[in-house]
Parts: C-alpha cells; structure tokens; sequence
C-alpha cells in the first residue's frame, strides 16, 4: 500500500454513515460514491475511503491498515485498540445506560449487587461496575439486548440509548448512565510523515467547517 495516501474507514451502512460521508464531502474531498461499493478513490485528494462494518473499524485502525477511521466513541473505547482519538465530531450522540424493568424499585447503582445485566459493552459495563463497587454477572449478547429482562433472561440492559423509546417499549427504564458518546476520529499510532501531514490537513478542513456551523 501507498504510504502517501490516506485511508478513511467510515461505517458501510448504519446511523453513522451519512454524517460521516457529508463531513468528508464538507471537507472538499470528492468521491464516486457508487452504491454497493467497498473502497472507493477520491478525486481531488491522496485518499481512498473504506466502508466497513463499525465495530471493525478500531482494529483496522489499530493494524494500520486503515490510517483514519469514523467510529462512536463507544465502539472505540469498548474495543480497547491501541489508537489515538484525534477529533471529536459532534454528530452520533448517543449515551450507553443501565435499564431495568418499570416496576423494579431501583434505588441507586447498590441495587445491582449480584444481579445480571445483559450487554454488548462487556468491557465499558465491567469497568463502570468496578468503580462502582458493584458486583454483577455480565451477559454478553450480540443484539436485541432490550428484551432480556422481559423474557427472563436478565434483570437488566447494558445498552446505547437516545431518546430511550426503544427501552420504553421493551418496558424498561433508565437508570443510570454509564459513558456519554459521540462520533469520532480516530487515526492509526503508524503514520507516514506524509499521512501524518494530510491528517494534519483533513482536521484543519474540519475544524473550518465546524467552526462555520456554530
Ligand atoms: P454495523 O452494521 O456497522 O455494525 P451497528 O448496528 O452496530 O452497525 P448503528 O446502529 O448503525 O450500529 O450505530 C452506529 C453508532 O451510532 C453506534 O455505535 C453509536 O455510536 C451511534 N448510535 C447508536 N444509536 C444511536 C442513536 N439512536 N442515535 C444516535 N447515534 C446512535
Ligand atoms: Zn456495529
């Protein structure tokens, strides 16, 4: 691979993807954005842009093999890759909170003590409980994580929250939250001086446009 060229993983397709490829045109980059693709060049730019999955997104990062990427601070800091955070984009605001059934009595964090929580943040869930004082069984699941406690499977969520209807509806509630999130840059601990010099770019051009909407 060339290293005098810059590439960008974004997320293929999910709440992240059309803020993100909006940024990257904001910031004059132009690409041909046919649909169904994988990688695409930019035009006007030593660029090359990844559509990825989001939660591959840190790893690749993290190997190098993407030198930037757009990922949830969420995903990035659950997956706990060695890469550095070099912006944060405003878009994507999400917080990852603890739910528990309507009618349980929650009184504070305390009454989490040997319960089971269910969660696809094993790790952001483990180190809030840590802190906490707080001993609980984590039951890692890959989806669907807010019908757990209804259907027996756990008394409690672990999961990313926004207007908090999804927990609503599954007749949950929201008691506590655990990490605020927002989406990211993030860039690999293995640039080129040339890749390091068009970051240095692409921020520049970001922070202009951000400066331009406040
Ligand atoms: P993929 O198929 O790429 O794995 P996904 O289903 O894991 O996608 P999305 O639901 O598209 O992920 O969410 C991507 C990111 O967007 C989340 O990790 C989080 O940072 C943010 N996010 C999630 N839910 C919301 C929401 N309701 N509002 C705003 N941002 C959100
Ligand atoms: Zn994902």
């Amino acid at each position: 691979m060339n290293n005098n060229t810059l590439r960008i993983a974004i997320q293929k397709s999910g709440r992240l993807s059309e803020d993100s490829l909006k940024l990257i045109k904001e910031c004059g980059i132009r690409f041909d954005n046919g649909a169904g693709k994988l990688k695409t060049d930019a035009t006007n730019f030593p660029a090359e842009i990844l559509f990825l999955r989001d939660d591959d997104i840190p790893g690749y990062v993290e190997d190098g093999v993407a030198h930037l990427g757009i990922v949830g601070e969420n995903v990035s800091e659950e997956s706990s890759r060695n890469v550095d955070t070099v912006h944060k984009l405003g878009f994507s605001k999400c917080r990852l909170s603890i739910g528990v059934l309507r009618e349980h009595d929650y009184t504070g964090v305390q009454d989490l003590e040997g319960k089971s929580i269910a969660t696809t943040y094993p790790r952001l869930l483990g180190q809030y409980l840590k802190a906490n004082n707080v001993s609980a069984q984590i039951h890692e699941i890959s989806g669907s994580v807010e019908i757990a406690p209804s259907i027996g499977l756990a008394d409690a969520v672990c999961d990313i929250v926004s207007s908090g209807s999804t927990l609503l509806s599954n007749g949950l509630k929201e008691v506590e939250t655990i990490f605020r999130s927002e989406a990211v840059m993030i860039a690999s601990k293995q640039l080129s001086e040339v890749q390091q010099n068009l970051l240095d770019q692409l921020l520049f051009r970001i922070k202009s446009v951000q400066v331009a909407k406040n």
